[in-house]
């Protein structure tokens, strides 16, 4: 039995789902044309209240559209330092939409209205970028999937439109957030400009992202995704997986929050660990020992069939998802406890 918690996008489709999928009724989505693309776009835009949304391969990609089309070329984009949009994305934001960034610091990855006050840049003043985008991650990644409750969020957006700013909000495990703090989807629209979901994370489907906009920034994010080279043909068989997902999968998360409170707790424990950050929903993050490398732990864990991510010259991560079950989770701990070094 492998063990993998590198990442919650490592699952596969389900019977129901693979099932779902070959049943999707597909067209050619550049035309329009695909009624399984189309039934996704206008199903997560409801459930956002957002007016529309396009579906995508990436998050990556969702993100890039979402940056490109609130900027000009030469804006600012205010973000949490360790934000996807700027550290895992490859220079995305400066290729695609050629605009700089401002990199705060945050609470676990949560910025606020105070810090983004003091880095907004003067408009009138030649020698500085023009600030004209918050983007926010909910949950944020880097941190170990801490979340913002939408009361934050409210207070940064309406900060941001005072100051007359767009507002993204990568959500790649915006469902994660919502099973913690229990805030209804439809209530983030009113907050945000864009907002971009993943499919294929915690929601189990293989592959697709989609981008949620209003009215007035649609036909530049088709636009956009064409330029891009995101324009897919017969995508309904993703696109089924992505419905499926959202109807069978999103009731579950919490059960993934709970195995990586396990996982963390566990960890405490352990003797190769010198510290673990909050598990706030189905992220855990930890410090090796001193004296330990991530890549030698990693090392010991692979010879038990447990894979894990190395994140960083001390940290190790595990992602917790729809194909890790009790019995991986027993697994897990039995090794923990008695990994030797
Ligand atoms: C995974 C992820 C994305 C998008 O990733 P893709 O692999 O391009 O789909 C975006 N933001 C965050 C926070 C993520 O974890």
């Amino acid at each position: 039995m492998i063990v993998d918690l590198r990442s919650d996008t490592v699952t596969k489709p389900t019977p129901g789902m693979m099932e779902a999928m070959m049943k999707g009724e597909v067209g050619d989505d550049v035309f329009g044309e695909d009624p399984t693309v189309n039934a996704l776009e206008a199903k997560c835009a409801a459930m956002v209240a957002m007016d529309g949304g396009v579906f995508c391969p990436s998050g990556t990609m969702t993100n890039q559209i979402g940056i490109k089309v609130l900027t000009q070329p030469y804006d600012e984009v205010i973000c949490y330092k360790g934000s996807h949009i700027y550290k895992y994305e490859g220079g995305g934001l400066a290729g695609n939409s050629h605009v700089s960034v401002r990199l705060l610091n945050g609470v676990r990855g949560r910025i606020s209205v105070e810090e983004i006050s003091g880095n907004l840049n003067n408009s009138k003043d030649a020698h500085q970028a023009i600030t004209s985008v918050v983007a926010l991650e909910n949950t944020v990644v880097r941190e170990a999937g801490s979340f913002y409750s939408l009361e934050q969020i409210k207070l940064i957006s309406d900060f941001a439109r005072s100051k007359s700013l767009k507002m993204h909000l990568d959500g790649a495990r915006f469902f994660n957030a919502l099973a913690e703090t229990g805030d209804k989807p439809q209530d983030y629209g009113n907050y945000f400009d864009t907002i971009s979901i993943c499919l294929s994370k915690g929601l189990g489907a293989p592959v697709g992202s989609v981008l949620l906009y209003k009215k007035e920034f649609e036909f530049k994010a088709r636009r956009m995704r064409k330029a891009f080279g995101g324009g897919m043909r017969q995508a309904g068989f993703l696109a089924a997986a992505g419905i499926y997902a959202l109807d069978h999968h999103v009731s579950r998360l919490k059960e993934d929050h709970t195995r990586a409170k396990k996982l963390g707790s566990a960890l405490q424990q352990a003797t190769f660990v010198k510290s673990v950050m909050p598990v706030d929903t189905n992220i855990v993050l930890f410090e090796v020992a001193d004296g330990l490398t991530p890549e030698k732990v990693m090392a010991k864990l692979n010879e038990h069939q447990i894979k894990g991510l190395v994140f960083s010259a001390t940290e190790i991560r595990f992602v917790t998802h729809l194909d890790f079950t009790d019995t991986m989770l027993d697994k897990c701990l039995d090794v923990f406890s008695k990994l030797k070094f």
